[in-house]
């Protein structure tokens, strides 16, 4: 039987293409090589860390965090397999979710490593070695990332005590000293969880700033409040080795700018060093599919690669790797297969960091607006002036805009701060619609909420705010 279209992979870039495109009518047919659908997010990444998240911050908080407010709780234990448990429950929950939503769409789904025979043409290898061959007008290629290794180290991963993401959300038990190599998102994120739950966690980053790529002020203050949390850093270091030993493993590393190496030893070591796009298997080389100089599919515009009929979304093209631009990439390139103008606005795709307090941010950063000589003008809020923050003992943080100095135009908007990953998209609506700090700063926020500190933080750009 032809389809009109084969999505190859079912992360959040895949399935949510398959339903748009079945939901404008194309008869369509999924591969996944994973016993469940979902991809990385909703089985090893953002669902299953952002259930860890929540649980070891509820942990966090009931432990030391409410004797301040007049709530006294004694004797607060850790059920680790029972926080696991919860992790798996809310995995199982969202990838039955996709199947159901697969069947609803009436989506044919194939479960064993697709592999692109050539344009129109797609084989389905099962894990008992089956073979099917299907018939296609169009293939997506939506087969995501894996984890990076560290660059120049060759780092054997157990998934035990050398871990990826993948094993960090999985201990058996809290690790005494965990390191993280990569002070970006995700190690900073794990690293937060197993430093709540009551590890050691000390990370080790290449740049001199966590967070490489986010806005230099947020960075800066976000790692003061992750080292009062007790994360202790040691940046601009270069990891030359990790090894495992009797006891767990060791790290070794040496300052970027040149020194003397320092070998710390773990319990388990976490590596976060980033994901590569994931095309092994593919068959793309005999399809003729061009990939960039970084092992992405290269496409155009409309997401088409250079071979007729196949086209790629997610985190196997450039961009950010984040299930939401996959997502939208998904439902741009279903409208433009039904014959449509399927978009999506690279310039406001939103970034958040899930610890306590958030990081999120939208836009352009200070360091870009300077580097492409844009002048601007800078408007902040800090939450130690906004009631609801006080009332909620979540003073830690601050709202910051970026608007362009003559048009006002909202170019950036970054914040630290308790919900953060949520406040971030008014900005996001506003930048859609191409307002200004003004728009921002005239909109009426209820009182009393965190909101008022975003348009605070809106009106000192174009004026002055009111509470500061
Ligand atoms: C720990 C962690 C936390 C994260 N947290 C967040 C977050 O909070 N927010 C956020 O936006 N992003 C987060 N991410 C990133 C997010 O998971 C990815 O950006 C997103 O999953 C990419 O979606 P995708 O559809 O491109 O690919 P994926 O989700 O990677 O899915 C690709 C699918 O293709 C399948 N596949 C691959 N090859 C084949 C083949 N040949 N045949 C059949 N199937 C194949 C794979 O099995 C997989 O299921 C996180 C990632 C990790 C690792």
């Amino acid at each position: 039987m032809a389809y009109d279209l084969i999505v190859i992979g079912t992360g959040p870039g895949g399935y949510v293409c398959a339903i748009k495109a079945a939901q404008l009518g194309m008869k369509v047919a999924v591969v996944e090589k994973r016993a469940t659908f979902g991809g990385t997010c909703l089985n090893i990444g953002c669902i299953p860390s952002k259930a860890l998240l929540h649980a070891s911050e509820v942990f966090a908080h009931a432990s030391h965090g409410m004797a301040d407010l007049g709530v006294e709780v004694s004797g607060t234990t850790l059920n680790l397999d029972k926080m696991m448990g919860h992790k798996d429950a809310t995995v199982k929950a969202n990838v039955d979710g996709v199947a159901f939503l697969f069947k609803k769409n009436k989506i044919e789904s194939f479960i064993g490593t697709g592999k692109i025979v050539s344009a129109g043409k797609v084989s389905v290898t099962a894990d008992d070695g089956t073979v099917q061959e299907l018939e296609t007008k169009n293939i997506v290629i939506a087969t995501g990332s894996d984890v990076a290794g560290i660059p120049g180290v060759a780092v054997e991963i157990d998934e035990k005590v050398i871990v990826s993401s993948t094993g960090g959300i999985a201990l058996d038990k809290v690790p005494g000293h965990m390191v993280v190599v990569g002070g970006g998102v995700i190690g900073l994120e794990l690293g937060s969880v197993w430093s709540r739950l009551g590890a050691k966690v000390t990370v080790v980053e290449y740049l001199d700033s966590i967070l490489g790529g986010m806005d230099g002020e947020v960075s800066k203050q976000f790692q003061r409040i992750l080292a009062k949390q007790g994360i202790e850093f040691n940046l601009g270091a270069k990891v030359t080795g990790v090894e495992k030993t009797e006891s767990g493993a060791k790290v070794t590393f040496e300052p970027v700018k040149g020194g003397d190496a320092q070998t710390i030893d773990a319990d388990v070591v976490l590596v976060a060093t980033g994901r590569k796009p994931f095309t092994a298997g593919l068959g793309l080389e005999e399809a003729g599919v061009v990939l960039d100089n970084r092992g992405r599919v290269e496409i155009n515009g409309h997401y088409a690669t250079n071979v007729a009929g196949i086209y790629a979304i997610g985190d196997v093209v450039k961009g950010p790797m984040l299930a939401h631009k996959a997502e939208d990439e998904g439902v741009a390139l279903a409208e433009i297969l039904a014959g449509q103008h399927g978009h999506v606005n690279y310039d406001v795709i939103p970034g958040v960091v899930y610890t306590q307090p958030e990081v999120a941010s939208v836009g352009k950063t200070e360091e870009e607006l300077k580097a492409a000589g844009v002048s601007y003008k800078v408007g902040k809020f800090p939450f130690t002036a906004n009631g609801r923050a006080r009332a909620m003992q979540a003073t830690d943080g601050f709202v910051k805009v970026l608007a362009d100095k003559d048009t006002d135009r909202v170019l950036g908007v970054h914040i630290i701060g308790l919900g953060a990953g949520e406040l971030i998209h008014e900005a996001a609506v506003l930048m859609e619609f191409g307002g200004s700090s003004e728009d921002l700063g005239r909109t009426c926020h209820a009182h009393p909420t965190m909101s008022e500190a975003v348009k605070e933080a809106a009106l000192a750009t174009f004026f002055k705010p009111i509470h500061m």
